[in-house]
């Protein structure tokens, strides 16, 4: 659930901190989160000398620093066996001597520039990466979901390939929430991550995700300023040498490009690929590509700080909001700091704010988690290694909910709930919206970038029947 907005956050998890399996989801009264506070959190973090907070730059120090200053003044206590941060390792990866990505064969050679035209990093940790001669199939969405029946790789070998794949789910044009893949809702399979994982499971050399801004719902701006300089992958014993050698994204007028001199009709393709039964198209080009790499390991931090409750201490509700942002990226008039105010310094300050508010209100019965966690803008990484090292068990955390850029478009009546219907979370908050003076819309929301991620999904507490549904990212 992403916005939840701050006036109404609390109420929701006082509601889940005090609610029991039989209970009926009691009366909560309303608790001031300060705005003043909301303002000095994300002034401070987005700061030029935090240097857009990259993990294991420069601004992680002042950022881990701070938190734990403010997460201490508001009455939490250090919550990982006395320490106020989890390590989390990670490995920096910075491509360099970046060749262009050619393609060749059928009609003209095409160069495409690193950067404006497309962009090329990997998972694999290895100092020299390239593709070579590699044969280019489009598979459609990218897709293997044998309980929907859906498998855009069917009858096609991928191994040593560079596969062209279409974002977002087949179904991303629907007007309502009905469809193979829940219509405007992207599920998993509709993000980036889950169509590079599946294009290295298949074998693909490298794995090209076709920018289109709509389905995207961002522009080339945010793949290139995110997708070129440093990037951060989880530590592995493997160093990720089962992933693809490439993945990457280019401009939609190449791939258009590309189809043409294959002499075929790329809109053609496309509208057939959001069909099931969709058979991957060899485009008789071949692709060529090939970059260095600077290589360097580091322990990043999320930051965690606990609220014990007063009756049911060991049972927790997690509120998170990752504190990393893009650290320097592409010069905009000499400034190459991305700030990351919204992204997500303001989820960081609702973080401190809620730690405040009930420091006022008191703590509830049970635990409360505020987890700021590292390296989501990379993929997740914090989140995903907390929900695979948890500081307490998930079968007793029993919800959560994640918090990333929040809305500054002023004064709120509604609640937008991505990854509806993903929590049972869901019934919590329809019966503290009927107490208050906000409602959902009544249209679902558009298909975004935007998902519950089931990296970090526990199964169902039996103590509340809530489900951890955190962390929604954009890109
Ligand atoms: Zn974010």
């Amino acid at each position: 659930m992403r916005v939840l907005l701050t006036r109404f956050a609390p109420a929701l998890l006082a509601l889940l901190a005090g609610c029991t399996d039989s209970s009926p989801i009691p009366d909560v009264a309303p608790v001031d989160v300060s705005i003043d506070t909301m303002k000095a959190v994300t002034k401070e973090i987005s700061a030029d000398r935090y240097e857009g907070r990259g993990p294991g730059g420069p601004g992680e120090a002042l950022t881990v620093a701070y938190l734990e200053k403010r997460f201490a003044q508001a009455g939490l206590k250090p919550g990982n066996n006395g320490s106020w941060t989890q390590d989390v390792p990670l490995v920096e990866i910075t491509a360099k001597n970046v060749s262009p990505l050619t393609f060749t064969g059928k009609g003209a050679p095409i160069s495409l520039k690193y950067g404006p035209d497309f962009t090329a990093a990997t998972y694999r940790v290895t100092p020299h990466a390239a593709v070579k001669d590699s044969d280019v199939v489009l598979v459609g969405y990218g897709i293997n979901a044998p309980e929907k029946g859906w498998n855009d790789y069917a009858g096609v070998d991928v191994h040593g390939k560079t596969v062209l794949i279409l974002v977002n789910d087949p179904d991303w044009r629907t007007k309502d929430l009905k469809g193979p893949f829940g219509g405007r809702a992207m599920t998993y399979y509709g993000r980036w991550t889950y169509k590079f994982e599946e294009a290295a499971r298949q074998g693909a050399a490298a794995a090209i995700i076709v920018h289109q801004t709509e389905p995207a719902r961002l522009g080339w701006n945010v793949v290139q300023s995110s997708w070129t300089g440093t990037q951060h992958v989880a530590d592995s014993a493997n160093g990720h040498a089962d992933q693809s050698a490439a993945i990457g994204w280019i401009q939609l007028p190449f791939a258009q490009k590309l189809f043409a001199n294959a002499g075929m009709d790329f809109a053609k393709m496309e509208a057939a690929a959001g069909q099931k039964g969709f058979t991957a198209v060899k485009l008789d080009l071949k692709a060529n590509l090939s970059f260095d790499h600077d290589i360097k390991k580091q322990m990043s931090k999320n930051i965690v700080g606990l609220l014990p409750g007063t009756e049911r201490p060991d049972e927790y509700v997690i509120y998170s909001a990752h504190w990393d942002h893009l650290g320097h990226c592409e010069k905009v008039d000499g400034d190459d700091i991305c700030n990351g105010a919204i992204d997500n310094a303001t989820g960081v300050a609702a973080l401190v704010a809620l730690a405040e508010a009930y420091q006022k209100a008191g703590a509830p019965k049970r635990s409360v988690l505020f987890l700021a966690v590292t390296a989501e803008e990379s993929g997740l990484l914090g989140s995903a290694y907390y929900a695979d090292h948890p500081v307490y068990p998930l079968s007793q955390t029993v919800g959560g909910v994640n918090m990333d850029a929040l809305p500054m478009q002023g004064p709120a009546r509604d609640v937008t709930v991505v990854g509806t219907g993903k929590s049972e979370l869901d019934d919590y908050l329809d019966v503290a919206l009927k107490r208050s003076a906000w409602s959902r819309p009544p249209k679902p929301i558009r298909k975004k970038a935007i998902i519950t991620d089931p990296t970090i999904s526990a199964s169902p507490s039996t103590a509340c029947r809530c489900s951890i549904s955190a962390s929604a990212r954009i890109w």
